[in-house]
């Protein structure tokens, strides 16, 4: 049995209705959603903010790899949807940690990084996996703080760039 947070962002075209075709495609092992916050996007390129959100989810059949091919098929359906094949990335599955059992699962390859090696510095990234688990930590470097801990050493900017929107993800059980 495996355990993964997510990080899912959109910022091309219907961004709720891309965050909430993951939520949809994994169904039943969804265990918690966040709420979706908006993020402008940084790094220099002019593009939309994004819509950002965090999932828990558990399966008892993937591994960690098994989770980074879900969440890249997951990517794929979404371009292939609104037929943007070479337009920006319409969605983004990221996979902040991954347990198996009790064990956090740790990797190191270009392929495949766990924890997330950018997760505790980006507030897109904790803020909604604090709203969607308020008991998370993740471990730096042999240093495992809780998420609330890594959010509150970031920049005041950083944290500020995170609006919470009144936007939601539906799962199955909530829709009864
Ligand atoms: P980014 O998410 O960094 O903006 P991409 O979504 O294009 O960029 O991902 C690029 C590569 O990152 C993928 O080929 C994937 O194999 C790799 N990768 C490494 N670690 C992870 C992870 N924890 N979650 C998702 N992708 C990862
Ligand atoms: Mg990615």
């Amino acid at each position: 049995m495996t355990r993964v947070v997510l990080s899912i962002g959109s910022n091309v075209g219907d961004r709720l209705a891309r965050l909430q075709s993951v939520v949809d495609a994994l169904g039943d092992a969804v265990r918690a959603v966040s709420p979706i916050y908006e993020t402008e996007a940084w790094g220099g390129v002019e593009q939309g903010a994004f819509l950002n959100a965090v999932l828990v989810a558990d399966d008892p059949n993937l591994d960690c790899f098994a989770w980074l091919r879900r969440g890249q098929e997951l990517e794929q359906a979404a371009d292939r949807v609104r037929g943007q094949r070479w337009g920006p990335r319409t969605l983004d599955v990221d996979i902040i940690t991954c347990h198996d059992g009790d064990t956090e699962i740790r990797s190191a390859t270009a392929e495949l990084t766990l924890p997330h090696p950018y997760a505790h510095l980006r507030a897109f990234v904790l803020t909604p996996w604090l709203a969607a688990d308020p008991e998370a930590t993740l471990t730096v470097a042999d240093t495992m703080r809780p998420v609330s801990l890594w959010l509150e050493e970031l920049d005041p900017a950083e944290r500020a760039s995170v609006r919470l929107t009144g936007l939601t993800l539906h799962t199955e059980r909530a829709a009864g």
